[in-house]
Protein backbone atom coordinates (compact mmCIF):
# COMPACT_ATOMS: atom_id res chain seq x y z
CA UNK A 1 0.00 0.00 0.00
CA UNK A 2 1.44 3.49 -1.05
CA UNK A 3 1.11 5.52 1.62
CA UNK A 4 0.72 9.14 1.19
CA UNK A 5 2.18 12.28 3.27
CA UNK A 6 0.95 15.95 3.57
CA UNK A 7 3.07 19.02 4.08
CA UNK A 8 4.09 18.53 7.68
CA UNK A 9 5.10 14.91 7.45
CA UNK A 10 6.99 15.52 4.03
CA UNK A 11 8.86 18.31 6.21
CA UNK A 12 9.68 15.89 8.93
CA UNK A 13 11.41 13.96 5.80
CA UNK A 14 13.11 16.77 4.74
CA UNK A 15 15.02 17.04 8.30
CA UNK A 16 15.81 13.22 7.95
CA UNK A 17 17.21 14.11 3.88
CA UNK A 18 19.18 17.09 5.36
CA UNK A 19 21.18 15.54 8.13
CA UNK A 20 21.93 12.59 5.45
CA UNK A 21 22.80 15.19 2.68
CA UNK A 22 25.42 16.55 5.68
CA UNK A 23 26.81 13.50 6.70
CA UNK A 24 27.38 12.29 2.99
CA UNK A 25 28.68 16.03 2.35
CA UNK A 26 31.47 15.45 5.64
CA UNK A 27 32.27 11.95 4.39
CA UNK A 28 32.62 12.73 0.56
CA UNK A 29 35.26 15.47 2.34
CA UNK A 30 37.01 12.26 3.88
CA UNK A 31 37.23 9.92 1.13
CA UNK A 32 40.93 10.17 0.52
CA UNK A 33 43.82 7.23 -0.65
CA UNK A 34 44.35 5.86 2.54
CA UNK A 35 41.31 6.77 4.86
CA UNK A 36 39.49 3.06 5.22
CA UNK A 37 35.85 2.55 4.94
CA UNK A 38 35.60 1.59 8.82
CA UNK A 39 37.09 4.88 9.48
CA UNK A 40 34.44 6.08 7.23
CA UNK A 41 31.53 4.74 9.40
CA UNK A 42 32.88 5.79 12.31
CA UNK A 43 32.77 9.29 10.95
CA UNK A 44 29.20 8.88 9.69
CA UNK A 45 27.99 7.10 13.48
CA UNK A 46 30.17 9.91 15.56
CA UNK A 47 28.37 12.47 13.29
CA UNK A 48 24.84 10.79 13.69
CA UNK A 49 24.85 10.78 17.34
CA UNK A 50 25.85 14.44 17.23
CA UNK A 51 22.36 15.06 15.70
CA UNK A 52 20.30 12.50 17.41
CA UNK A 53 20.06 10.34 14.35
CA UNK A 54 19.15 6.89 14.23
CA UNK A 55 21.29 5.22 11.62
CA UNK A 56 19.22 2.88 9.47
CA UNK A 57 21.47 0.43 8.28
CA UNK A 58 22.93 -0.88 11.23
CA UNK A 59 21.44 -3.96 12.52
CA UNK A 60 18.99 -4.09 9.34
CA UNK A 61 17.98 -7.33 9.38
CA UNK A 62 19.22 -9.76 5.94
CA UNK A 63 16.75 -10.86 3.46
CA UNK A 64 18.46 -14.11 2.94
CA UNK A 65 18.57 -14.82 6.82
CA UNK A 66 22.02 -14.47 7.51
CA UNK A 67 24.11 -11.78 9.41
CA UNK A 68 22.41 -8.59 10.11
CA UNK A 69 24.74 -5.62 8.69
CA UNK A 70 27.46 -4.49 10.70
CA UNK A 71 27.78 -0.74 9.42
CA UNK A 72 25.87 2.65 9.95
CA UNK A 73 26.85 3.37 5.78
CA UNK A 74 26.87 0.99 2.89
CA UNK A 75 30.36 1.32 1.22
CA UNK A 76 31.08 -0.24 -2.18
CA UNK A 77 34.33 -0.38 -4.17
CA UNK A 78 34.61 -0.50 -8.17
CA UNK A 79 32.96 -3.69 -8.87
CA UNK A 80 31.03 -3.57 -5.71
CA UNK A 81 27.70 -2.23 -6.25
CA UNK A 82 25.53 -2.00 -2.63
CA UNK A 83 25.77 -3.61 0.31
CA UNK A 84 29.33 -3.10 0.88
CA UNK A 85 30.24 -3.79 4.45
CA UNK A 86 32.70 -1.08 5.83
CA UNK A 87 35.78 -2.70 6.93
CA UNK A 88 39.52 -2.00 7.29
CA UNK A 89 40.52 -1.80 3.56
CA UNK A 90 42.22 1.07 2.43
CA UNK A 91 40.88 3.34 -0.24
CA UNK A 92 43.86 3.67 -3.51
CA UNK A 93 43.85 6.86 -5.61
CA UNK A 94 41.52 5.30 -8.53
CA UNK A 95 39.04 3.74 -6.99
CA UNK A 96 35.15 5.03 -6.85
CA UNK A 97 33.76 4.41 -3.59
CA UNK A 98 29.88 4.47 -3.79
CA UNK A 99 28.27 5.59 -0.23
CA UNK A 100 24.59 4.62 0.58
CA UNK A 101 23.33 6.00 4.05
CA UNK A 102 20.06 6.28 5.71
CA UNK A 103 18.77 7.17 9.20
CA UNK A 104 15.67 8.19 10.99
CA UNK A 105 14.88 11.52 12.27
CA UNK A 106 11.88 11.69 15.05
CA UNK A 107 10.16 9.09 13.35
CA UNK A 108 11.06 9.95 9.68
CA UNK A 109 13.25 8.41 7.61
CA UNK A 110 15.79 9.69 4.51
CA UNK A 111 17.98 7.64 2.44
CA UNK A 112 20.68 8.80 -0.36
CA UNK A 113 23.41 7.74 -1.62
CA UNK A 114 26.80 8.96 -4.07
CA UNK A 115 29.41 7.70 -5.57
CA UNK A 116 32.58 9.49 -4.79
CA UNK A 117 36.21 9.32 -6.71
CA UNK A 118 39.24 8.49 -4.65
CA UNK A 119 41.93 11.24 -6.27
CA UNK A 120 42.17 10.71 -10.09
CA UNK A 121 39.94 8.04 -11.84
CA UNK A 122 40.12 7.11 -15.46
CA UNK A 123 38.07 8.95 -17.80
CA UNK A 124 35.51 5.63 -18.62
CA UNK A 125 35.10 6.11 -14.60
CA UNK A 126 34.18 9.28 -14.61
CA UNK A 127 32.34 9.31 -17.26
CA UNK A 128 30.14 6.13 -15.17
CA UNK A 129 29.77 8.24 -12.80
CA UNK A 130 28.69 11.68 -14.68
CA UNK A 131 25.90 9.09 -16.41
CA UNK A 132 24.34 8.21 -13.67
CA UNK A 133 23.83 10.62 -11.33
CA UNK A 134 22.40 12.08 -14.80
CA UNK A 135 20.09 9.57 -14.92
CA UNK A 136 19.36 9.86 -11.42
CA UNK A 137 18.16 13.73 -12.46
CA UNK A 138 16.15 12.37 -15.35
CA UNK A 139 14.25 10.30 -12.89
CA UNK A 140 13.86 13.16 -10.85
CA UNK A 141 12.35 15.13 -13.45
CA UNK A 142 9.87 12.67 -14.62
CA UNK A 143 8.46 12.27 -10.75
CA UNK A 144 5.29 14.69 -11.96
CA UNK A 145 2.00 13.79 -11.31
CA UNK A 146 -0.45 12.16 -13.82
CA UNK A 147 2.81 10.64 -14.78
CA UNK A 148 3.01 6.59 -13.94
CA UNK A 149 6.01 5.33 -11.84
CA UNK A 150 7.04 3.84 -15.04
CA UNK A 151 7.97 7.19 -16.52
CA UNK A 152 10.60 7.84 -13.81
CA UNK A 153 12.15 3.99 -14.80
CA UNK A 154 12.05 4.33 -17.96
CA UNK A 155 13.69 8.31 -17.84
CA UNK A 156 16.57 6.36 -15.89
CA UNK A 157 16.67 3.19 -18.36
CA UNK A 158 17.32 5.79 -21.14
CA UNK A 159 19.58 7.79 -19.73
CA UNK A 160 21.61 4.95 -19.17
CA UNK A 161 21.55 2.94 -22.19
CA UNK A 162 22.12 5.58 -24.86
CA UNK A 163 26.03 5.91 -23.12
CA UNK A 164 26.43 2.40 -23.32
CA UNK A 165 25.83 1.21 -19.64
CA UNK A 166 23.47 -1.09 -18.24
CA UNK A 167 20.81 -0.36 -15.27
CA UNK A 168 20.61 -3.16 -12.05
CA UNK A 169 17.67 -5.21 -12.53
CA UNK A 170 17.58 -7.45 -9.08
CA UNK A 171 17.68 -4.14 -6.42
CA UNK A 172 15.42 -0.95 -7.22
CA UNK A 173 14.11 2.08 -5.40
CA UNK A 174 11.45 2.32 -3.04
CA UNK A 175 8.93 4.36 -1.29
CA UNK A 176 10.10 5.71 2.17
CA UNK A 177 8.44 7.62 5.12
CA UNK A 178 8.21 6.54 8.64
CA UNK A 179 10.13 3.27 7.36
CA UNK A 180 12.75 3.31 5.37
CA UNK A 181 11.22 0.78 2.79
CA UNK A 182 7.88 1.48 1.88
CA UNK A 183 5.41 0.38 -1.49
CA UNK A 184 6.01 0.89 -4.21
CA UNK A 185 8.94 -0.70 -5.72
CA UNK A 186 10.69 2.09 -7.96
CA UNK A 187 12.50 -0.18 -10.88
CA UNK A 188 15.39 1.91 -12.45
CA UNK A 189 14.38 -0.03 -15.90
CA UNK A 190 10.35 -0.32 -17.72
CA UNK A 191 7.62 1.00 -20.06
CA UNK A 192 6.46 4.38 -19.62
CA UNK A 193 3.18 3.74 -19.49
CA UNK A 194 3.28 1.32 -16.24
CA UNK A 195 2.59 0.78 -12.73
CA UNK A 196 0.83 3.39 -10.31
CA UNK A 197 -0.13 6.72 -11.29
CA UNK A 198 2.01 9.52 -9.13
CA UNK A 199 -0.16 11.39 -6.78
CA UNK A 200 0.15 14.60 -4.75
CA UNK A 201 2.06 13.42 -1.36
CA UNK A 202 3.75 10.08 -2.53
CA UNK A 203 7.39 10.02 -1.42
CA UNK A 204 10.31 7.50 -3.01
CA UNK A 205 13.67 7.05 -3.33
CA UNK A 206 15.14 6.66 -6.30
CA UNK A 207 18.72 4.89 -6.88
CA UNK A 208 20.02 3.74 -10.21
CA UNK A 209 22.64 1.39 -9.64
CA UNK A 210 24.51 1.53 -13.11
CA UNK A 211 27.40 -0.76 -14.69
CA UNK A 212 29.97 -0.76 -17.54
CA UNK A 213 29.28 -3.81 -18.51
CA UNK A 214 26.67 -6.32 -17.69
CA UNK A 215 23.68 -5.89 -15.27
CA UNK A 216 24.09 -8.98 -13.61
CA UNK A 217 25.16 -8.90 -9.89
CA UNK A 218 25.99 -11.62 -7.48
CA UNK A 219 26.33 -11.61 -3.71
CA UNK A 220 29.54 -12.23 -2.03
CA UNK A 221 30.42 -14.36 0.49
CA UNK A 222 30.30 -11.86 3.00
CA UNK A 223 26.20 -12.41 2.73
CA UNK A 224 25.79 -8.78 1.63
CA UNK A 225 27.74 -6.90 -0.80
CA UNK A 226 26.51 -7.24 -4.08
CA UNK A 227 28.97 -7.34 -7.03
CA UNK A 228 29.01 -6.86 -10.88
CA UNK A 229 28.87 -10.69 -12.25
CA UNK A 230 31.57 -9.28 -15.23
CA UNK A 231 34.00 -7.37 -12.91
CA UNK A 232 33.21 -4.35 -14.10
CA UNK A 233 32.81 -1.10 -12.15
CA UNK A 234 29.70 0.22 -10.87
CA UNK A 235 27.89 3.45 -9.56
CA UNK A 236 24.65 4.19 -7.21
CA UNK A 237 23.43 7.76 -6.41
CA UNK A 238 20.07 8.39 -4.71
CA UNK A 239 17.62 10.66 -3.47
CA UNK A 240 14.84 10.58 -1.68
CA UNK A 241 11.89 13.21 -2.97
CA UNK A 242 8.39 13.85 -2.49
CA UNK A 243 5.98 14.24 -5.08
CA UNK A 244 4.03 17.74 -4.98
CA UNK A 245 1.66 20.02 -7.15
CA UNK A 246 4.72 22.13 -7.31
CA UNK A 247 6.76 19.12 -9.03
CA UNK A 248 9.19 17.00 -7.85
CA UNK A 249 10.65 18.45 -3.99
CA UNK A 250 14.27 16.73 -3.21
CA UNK A 251 14.50 16.32 0.68
CA UNK A 252 18.03 14.58 0.93
CA UNK A 253 19.85 18.29 -0.01
CA UNK A 254 22.23 20.12 2.42
MG1 LIG B 1 20.09 4.33 0.13
MG1 LIG C 1 17.27 3.38 -0.83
Amino acid sequence: MIILKNRDEIEKMRVAGKVVAQVLDILRQKVKPGITTANLNAIAEHECKRRNAIPVFKNYPNPKGGRPFPGAICASINEEVIHGIPINRELKEGDIISIDFGVLVNGFAGDSATTIPVGEISDEAAKLLRVTEESLMCGINAAIIGNRLGAISNAVQSQVEKHGFSVVRDFVGHGIGRDMHEDPPVPNYGRINSGPKLQNGMTIAIEPMVNIGSYKVLTKEDEWTIVTRDGSLSAHFEHTIAITEEGPDILTLL
